[in-house]
């Protein structure tokens, strides 16, 4: 198998996207890479005193791997070296390979379907209201034991979204072929039956 197919998923926190990329690649077998991941492995290493720019340069794919990436912490500090131009240029190539790579790959991230893969098969932005992203959110650190309240979360789903939507470089945003896909009303089957239905229309035979 040599071809290559790229599902591009993007949209805000907690949206879903998340749950919906991972289960399309587990359906169809195809690779998956949580873009978010690099932006927060970045943001950890600022946290422990480490440049934005060296750390996005010096990234390996083991750094993926160690510890919880996946704090209110780290994801503060993710959005804030995602601001940083020479950041998101350090990352392109290790995206564009995945997005490339023999099989089929899903791609989850703000700017998928926008810069690192403008050519992808199938784009789907995945959104929901804040409120309803908060509240899965908070369910989620709850559940993790974290010590956060409601209107904490909400904050900061609505700080993290003006900071992804408003920077210059690659700001958040669908691209203008992308199919929307509001989850806030939806169930997560629902949801998927969405995405599959829309992957599975403009997959290859043999593939
Ligand atoms: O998706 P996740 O919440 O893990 O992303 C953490 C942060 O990384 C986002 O708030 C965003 O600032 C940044 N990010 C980005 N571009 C991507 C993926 C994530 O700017 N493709």
């Amino acid at each position: 198998m040599t071809q290559s197919f790229t599902v591009a998923i993007d949209g805000p926190a907690a949206a879903g996207k998340g749950t919906i990329s991972k289960a399309v690649a587990a359906h169809f077998g195809f690779a998956h890479l949580d873009t978010g991941l690099l932006y927060r492995a970045v943001g950890r290493r600022t946290l422990d005193g480490v440049d934005a720019i060296e750390a996005a340069q010096a990234l390996t794919a083991e750094e993926l791997e160690l510890g919880d990436l996946r704090t209110a912490e780290i994801a503060q500090a993710a959005s804030k070296v995602a601001v940083i131009p020479e950041v998101r240029a350090a990352l392109v190539d290790f995206q564009r390979a995945f997005a490339r790579r023999a099989g089929g790959a899903v791609l989850d991230g703000r700017d998928i379907g926008t810069v690192i893969c403008p050519h992808a098969e199938v784009k789907l932005f995945v959104t929901a209201s804040p409120e309803v992203r908060a509240e899965r959110r908070f369910l989620e650190l709850l559940a993790k034991g974290a010590e956060v309240t409601r209107a904490q979360v909400l904050a900061d789903v609505r700080e993290r979204d003006a900071r992804d939507a408003d920077r210059s470089t690659a700001p958040m945003k669908p691209a203008e072929d992308a199919v929307l896909l509001d989850t806030s009303d939806l169930s997560i089957e629902e949801a998927l039956g969405k995405a599959i239905a829309l992957v599975t229309a403009q997959r290859p035979t043999g593939l």
